[in-house]
């Protein structure tokens, strides 16, 4: 319904969580104090998760994403791209692989190093 068809050449794979989004969020503007994030890595480096979900599911496959802001702690939304198999079956696997996750972090394993461990056991 009137969707932008996205080209395959703008989807990237964020290195910090695995899903994919489209490299023209970048670069991406906090609306509030207009401090500018080059790049996945710099957005990521900027931000901080929220306390309350991250994620929330938008229209289609698209996923919204949540980070707040260091410098002024504003809200804000990146659109994902969820691909991945929507079936009951991908989702339970997603959600072990969140618990998992983060499981391996409230035992003291470093986040980049917890991802790499899972990241070993292929998951769809
Ligand atoms: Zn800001």
């Amino acid at each position: 319904m009137g969707e932008k068809k996205i080209e395959t050449n703008e989807i990237q794979t964020c290195s910090f969580t695995g899903r994919q989004f489209l490299s023209s969020e970048y670069p991406k503007l906090c609306s509030c104090c207009k401090k500018e994030f080059n790049n996945r890595q710099s957005y990521w480096e900027s931000t901080s998760p929220l306390e309350h979900g991250n994620y929330s599911n938008g229209n289609q496959n698209d996923i919204f994403e949540y980070r707040n802001c260091n410098d002024c702690s504003s809200t804000l939304v990146t659109k994902l791209l969820d691909e991945r198999d929507h079936s009951n079956e991908g989702n339970k696997k997603r959600e072990q692989w969140e618990q998992q996750f983060q499981f391996l972090v409230s035992n003291g394993i470093p986040k980049e190093r917890a991802k790499t461990i899972l990241s070993k056991k292929k998951y769809i």
